[in-house]
């Protein structure tokens, strides 16, 4: 047996492993701290009751025989994909069809999951820093060649930084692959339509597939931010869209997403040839709960809720900058990414002992990402409130 070689390339501990590591640590240094956790980006808030109802609907139907479901379509139930195209796609004017909407279990696996339809020599252009599995699933994929000095040389990066208001320049090269992410994690930042066409353009003029990961799309407030990369001419050629349940509707633990391939991507067959395969099909309950997300009262509670993050992400962002810090993000965005005076590690370090204030060293999501933090907002308005009390000591 020779296992994939490539697993040893990446680094050895994953970003959230560390931080959990280092926050053991600490608690067991100092078990009567009261720690506020801004580190992962996890949910705080319950399903809003009219996802649970549906959900306790669908687990009565799943108790009756003539109501029971076992395997579902690999690719999702009608019910949902139809409340999918009529919701987040049809009000913006983009047709989907039905066999180009493949429910998932998160955009997680879709994710790490999609790499499996190209080959490794494809060029691949990711943001940095980013949300660390498009690169980590390439590295595991043997797409990203080796490392050297932090660089990995089959890698193009995107660098985001203060300078280029975290907006990425397109690559100088052919990029075949290319990994976008807005409302972005960590940074916050958004790109417009505009922007966005400089994107769907690049592809299109160098036969390039753009994933646009959207999991944080329920998070846009301003008017110029697209929610749907199809909302640009020419990106049903050229884009895969993930989006996810997991943000807009605290499905962290529940589990349902869904990813567009557009047939004329040339990709859609492949990957419902791949789903078949390899996946079941995502859970009924879940899929039910995820349908009821779209019910006028359920829409109604989630605004809510997302508003409530938002609230807490812009408390934090203000407060912050009040503190003297340079704070992005946080208005499309629940996630707040702050430029700190040290490393990003020695700054978490202080935060951590000082404040008893948990955050993500943005390092990482990558070296561009090393001298800033992020906060997730999702802690709740209130801890947000304490951590800008907590921050003032520093
Ligand atoms: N994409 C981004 C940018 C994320 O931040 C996350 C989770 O934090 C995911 C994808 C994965 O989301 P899911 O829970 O749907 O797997």
């Amino acid at each position: 047996m020779k296992s994939n070689p490539y697993f040893n390339q990446l680094p050895d501990n994953y970003l959230f492993t560390e931080i959990s590591a280092r926050v053991r640590i600490f608690r067991e240094q100092h078990p009567e701290a009261q720690l506020l956790n801004f580190g992962i980006g996890d949910v705080t808030q319950p399903l809003v009751p009219a996802v649970t109802d549906a959900m306790h609907a669908a687990v009565d139907d799943l108790t009756h025989r003539n109501s029971f479901r076992g395997y579902g379509p690999e690719d999702g139930y009608s019910f949902l994909k139809q409340a999918v195209i009529q919701n987040d796609y049809l009000p913006l004017g983009i047709q989907l069809h039905e066999n180009e909407v493949f429910i998932s279990d998160g955009a997680g696996s879709d994710l790490g999951n999609l790499s499996e339809l190209f080959t490794a020599d494809n060029r691949v252009a990711i943001l940095n820093p980013a949300y660390p599995a498009y690169l980590d699933t390439c590295v595991m994929a043997g797409r990203a060649g080796t490392l050297l000095e932090n660089q990995w040389s089959r890698i193009i990066c995107l660098d985001c930084t203060a300078d280029n208001n975290f907006i990425p320049e397109l690559p100088a090269g052919q990029a075949d692959i290319i990994y976008l992410c807005f409302p972005n994690n960590p940074t916050g930042t958004t790109l417009t339509r505009s922007q966005l066409q400089m994107w769907v353009d690049y592809a299109l003029t160098h036969h390039s597939i753009i994933i646009f990961d959207g999991a944080y799309e329920a998070y846009i407030s301003d008017k110029d931010v697209p929610h749907s990369i199809y909302e640009i001419p020419g990106a049903k050629e050229v884009a895969i869209e993930i989006r996810s349940y997991s943000k807009s509707a605290g499905f962290t633990g529940v589990r349902c997403g869904y990813t567009i391939v557009p047939e004329a991507t040339g990709l859609r067959s492949m990957w419902m040839r791949r789903q078949c395969t390899k996946y079941n099909g995502t859970s009924y309950v879940a899929q039910r709960a995820a349908e009821a997300t779209y019910t006028p009262l359920a829409k109604q509670q989630l605004a809510q809720q997302i508003n409530y993050y938002k609230q807490g992400a812009l408390l934090l962002r203000n407060g912050l900058e009040q503190l003297g810090y340079n704070a992005y993000g946080g208005i499309n965005s629940p996630y707040v990414w702050v430029k700190t005076d040290t490393d990003s590690w020695t700054f978490f370090n202080r935060l951590l002992q000082q404040c008893q204030v948990v955050c993500t060293p943005g390092v990482g999501f990558g070296s561009e990402g090393d001298g800033y933090v992020r906060f997730s907002a999702f802690a709740g308005y209130d801890q947000c409130q304490l951590a800008l009390q907590q921050i003032k000591q520093l």
